[in-house]
């Protein structure tokens, strides 16, 4: 019967020293300990036993009851160990791999095109001037020569907020706002939003101008032309031919329209130039001595130049892209076209 426990022991340090999960070990404690267990089953034998025998097989017994415990917490704790140390190795941390590239975003084309402008122009001396997006009549129409019932009222769909307050439809408003405040010499470029009531493939109803004034004494149309050509070359290229066409606006006089070559097809001629070879860019004049009266300028001592553009429609003409609503739609596959541009 003796035997019997020692078979049992062999066969158990035999198993345990080869268990190495959680899982196993368990199975090993119920295969022996467990109600159906080897060694329950040889305590369950006892009682059928002779008498005599039956205290020292039982002692025997639970001693290697014990024993099997004990080895089993050991193993445990062996086997929790192992883990704990693998799990470190495999979620150890290689400071010198190379660290993941977050994506980053880039500036959109209108910003881009807008950005480029205003860096022409300071570079030529101009500071930046901002205004208001919400207007009064005054700074809008009034103050710029455009009196209440004057044509030119007309062909700006404008958006009232009340009778006497606008979304400002360009940004010259900022001119007088500028010249309100300060004496000649004044050299400024005003970007910002300006809102119309128009919306199709060339109108959208927020858009982008870059309004200019320069205003001093002995300023000339030719200081405007000279300006102007330059930062036509410095954004188109230095190829790029430019003209100058009489024009009519309220708050200039003379007053221009500046065309350049077309940049799409050179010249010759194409759908987007309407075969002319020249397109629409800009427009420009000598400030109206209307406006430097409205600004206490007095237009017998001083002389300035103004012109204004929109960023998109220069950015069209950069980039080639023929539709303008394109740029407010946010589709990403447009917009990464110009992440590296
Ligand atoms: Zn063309």
């Amino acid at each position: 019967m003796f035997e019997e426990i020692e078979r049992l022991r062999t066969e158990f340090e035999d198993r345990i020293s080869k268990v190495s999960s959680l899982s196993e070990i368990e199975e090993l404690r119920v295969q022996f300990l467990g109600r159906k267990g080897k060694l329950t089953a040889l305590l369950k034998s006892i009682p059928t036993m002779p008498p005599e025998k039956r205290k020292d097989f039982g002692k025997a017994c639970n001693r290697l009851k014990e024993e099997i415990e004990k080895r089993i917490k050991e193993r445990l704790l062996f086997i929790k160990e192992e883990e704990k140390k693998k799990k470190l190795e495999s979620e150890r941390i290689d400071v010198s791999l190379p660290g993941r590239k977050l994506p980053v975003g880039s500036l959109h084309v209108v910003t881009k095109t807008l950005k480029e402008i205003l860096r022409v122009f300071t570079s030529m001396g101009f500071s930046i001037a901002e205004g208001p997006e919400i207007e009064t009549d005054f700074y809008n129409f009034e103050a710029l020569n455009i009196p209440k019932g004057h044509p030119a009222r007309e062909m700006q769909d404008t958006f009232y907020i009340s009778e006497d307050v606008v979304l400002r439809t360009h940004t010259s408003p900022v001119q007088i706002r500028v010249m309100e405040k300060h004496q000649p010499p004044i050299q400024i470029v005003a970007p910002g939003k300006v809102y119309r009531k128009d919306a199709d493939v060339t109108h959208t109803p927020m858009f982008h101008q870059v309004e200019g004034l320069m205003v001093d004494q002995k300023v000339t149309f030719a200081d405007l032309k000279g300006v102007l050509e330059l930062f036509l070359k410095e954004i188109f290229g230095p190829e790029t031919k430019v003209r100058f066409r009489p024009s009519y606006f309220p708050f200039t006089e003379p007053s221009a329209e500046v065309d350049i070559g077309c940049v799409i097809c050179g010249g010759k001629g194409c759908k987007v130039c309407k075969g002319t070879g020249w397109l629409e860019i800009l427009g420009c004049g000598m400030v109206d001595p209307a406006v430097f009266k409205a600004v206490d300028i007095n237009p017998e001592v001083y002389q300035g130049f103004a012109f204004g553009m929109g960023v998109e429609r220069i950015a069209m003409l950069k980039y080639g892209i023929d539709d303008l609503r394109l740029f407010f739609e946010n589709d990403l596959r447009f917009l990464r076209q110009f992440s590296g541009v």
